[in-house]
């Protein structure tokens, strides 16, 4: 019920306006917030806390069926609760979940988190962005690059240095509000994400009080984290709804789409395409859910969700390249559903820790060696 629910809302309420909305660059909020009244924002999130109370498969499900209809409009409708809504769930104080938990979950604040720096990217442990108390209120100094919704965010959650000489000991994450005196925004474009929004940050002698910080000092990275393994399940099973949605196309203009006097679906060569797509997707699909399994029971997962993120994120790109290619010339325009998931399939190999990263956890869980200490 709940696969068939978001497909038809992917279908209905995403599809149709897509292209008007990535050509013009917007951001759809109705969509946002009839999501939210769905309860699909906060779908993992505890009832409690306004959300829907869903295993990791099912809110997985949910990313698979929206990202059918475009992974960046999926984004930066659910991405609040994910990366956010994850590290409050796990680190927030019972006064900070309600007061942000339940609004994010309806739709009615968007939420960002800024870890990544000019010189810290898959190293999360080199930020640079400073904190320091000064009496009962944190002043933030640095810069943030390629934050998912940082320039629409009401609140971003920061990854600061609070003392250098602790190292990643130093580490904590602080609220801070969009209308903050210090805190900026500037969009950067990027080849895809075009119905969503992606910003640096600056913070210059950003006061907030000090009850923003969210979880301890010292336990930043390992809060971060909480959001980021979600956030990797999610992107892949979104993938895994991209690449659906390639095939789906394949499908159907193969049918339709006639040279040498008879459809392209009954040359060979077509045939393959088309095979292998279904192929991978459906064995990489299992691993997807698999890892989303492992996930929901609290078991060890990081070599699956690795493998499920790595393996999804490169098919999204392949399915997608090969797409446009059995298009033909059609396949490059905006016209038929293809070329948006070629341009955002790119992206979601590089959120949520590279290909490389997650080849290197493999490695790191199967051989007992961290290549990257
Ligand atoms: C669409 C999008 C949304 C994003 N949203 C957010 C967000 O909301 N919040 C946030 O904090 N960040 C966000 N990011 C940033 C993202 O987390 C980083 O881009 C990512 O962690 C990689 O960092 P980097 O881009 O600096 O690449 P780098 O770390 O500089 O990597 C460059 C290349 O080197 C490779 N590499 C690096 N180290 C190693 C190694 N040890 N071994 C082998 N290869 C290595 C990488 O795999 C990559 O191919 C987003 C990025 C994108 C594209």
């Amino acid at each position: 019920m709940l696969r068939s629910m978001a497909r038809k809302f992917a279908e209905q309420e995403m599809l149709p306006t897509l292209r008007d909305y990535e050509r013009q660059r917007k951001i759809n909020y109705d969509v946002i917030k009839k999501m939210g009244s769905l309860g699909l924002i906060g779908a993992h999130i505890a009832q409690e806390y306004g959300g829907a109370g869903l295993d990791y498969t099912s809110a997985a499900i949910v990313w698979e069926q929206l990202s059918w209809a475009s992974w960046t409009q999926t984004l930066i409708s659910l991405g609040a609760g994910v990366l956010p809504g994850t590290i409050l769930m796990n680190a927030a104080t019972e006064e900070q979940k309600q007061k942000y938990l339940p609004p994010l979950c309806r739709g009615e604040i968007i939420m960002a988190t800024a870890a990544v720096e000019p010189d810290a990217g898959s190293d999360a442990t080199a930020v640079e962005t400073t904190a320091v108390l000064d009496g009962d209120e944190w002043v933030i100094n640095g810069t943030k690059n390629f934050i998912s919704a940082g320039g629409i965010a009401d609140v971003t959650l920061v990854l600061v240095q609070t003392d250098k000489s602790k190292g990643t000991r130093g580490l904590a994450l602080i609220a801070v509000d969009k209308d903050t005196p210090g805190f900026s925004s500037a969009a950067v474009e990027m080849v895809g994400d075009r119905a969503g929004d992606l910003a640096s940050l600056g913070f210059s002698d950003c006061r907030v009080p000090g009850e923003n910080l969210v979880g301890q000092v010292g336990r930043g990275i390992q809060n971060s984290l909480t959001g980021i393994d979600t956030a990797r399940l999610f992107i892949a099973a979104g993938a895994i709804g991209m690449a659906q949605s390639c095939l789906d196309a394949c499908i159907k203009y193969a049918k339709e789409r006639c040279q040498f006097g008879k459809p392209i679906a009954s040359f060979q060569l077509v045939q393959e395409v088309i095979a292998r797509m279904q192929a991978e997707t459906e064995a990489i699909r299992w691993q997807v859910y698999y890892a989303a399994e492992l996930k929901s029971k609290g078991l060890p997962h990081a070599k699956e969700l690795s493998s499920a993120k790595w393996l999804a994120t490169e098919l999204a790109v392949r399915a997608s390249a090969e797409a446009i290619r059995l298009h033909g010339a059609y396949g490059c325009t905006d016209d038929f559903p293809v070329e948006h998931h070629y341009r955002d399939a790119i992206l979601s190999t590089i959120l949520g820790g590279t290909t490389e990263m997650h080849k290197l956890t493999i490695g790191r869980e199967l051989l007992g060696i961290n290549a990257i200490v």
